[in-house]
């Protein structure tokens, strides 16, 4: 496995339309296995194969929620301020050629982040639930009714499929005023 690189505003790879995938094989399942690895690094809930430079309609999904069965454990990592929180599971969600089916009517705002558009968010309005249809590793076809940020998610990597960004859908003042932040958050880094 690999962490790969992945690819930032305004990198025109992120515009390109991915392709379906054809051949369920080893080198897949090499591509899945460093997409999670990428997204756990980075670290993010989300991430599309075109985000580290491959054109295919693959995405990896993990919410990383918290575990409800964990004790909480001490953290000191902000500041040094002693508080508890309760560590996170790791579910890990694969899906191949997905499409999204009878979107809701009802919407649903989120602000969302963008691995490929780092330290920028923004608030995004799309449909609250949906039904996903998708392929796993091998190649077999499920189906699911989702809800919650799991359709949000879904949703934000599958326009990642189609060449668009989270701050496509953002007013085109908004869009400038994000990209300009990133710029100068690029300049003092
Ligand atoms: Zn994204």
């Amino acid at each position: 496995m690999a962490i790969r690189e992945i690819l930032e505003v305004p990198d025109a790879r992120l515009k390109q339309v991915s392709v379906p995938v054809e051949t369920f094989d080893d080198t897949l399942k090499t591509l899945v296995e460093d997409m999670f690895e990428t997204m756990y690094d980075a670290p993010g809930i989300g991430l599309a194969a075109i985000q580290v430079g491959v054109p295919l309609r693959v995405l990896v999904i993990d919410l990383q929620p918290e575990d409800e069965d964990a004790e909480p454990e001490v953290c000191t990592a902000h500041g040094g301020h002693h508080h508890t929180h309760r560590p996170t599971k790791r579910e890990p969600r694969l899906f191949i050629n997905p499409e999204i089916l009878d979107p809701s009517d009802e919407y649903i705002v989120y602000q969302e982040g963008c691995l490929s558009v780092p330290e920028i968010f923004a608030d995004v309005e799309r449909p609250s639930s949906i039904r996903a249809r998708w392929q796993d590793i091998d190649g077999k076809v499920h189906e699911e009714a989702m809800d919650g940020l799991m359709a949000i998610c879904l949703q934000h990597e599958m326009d990642h499929l189609e060449g668009v960004l989270f701050i496509d859908h953002l007013s085109r003042l908004k869009r400038q005023m994000a990209l300009k932040k990133l710029e100068k958050l690029r300049k003092a880094a």
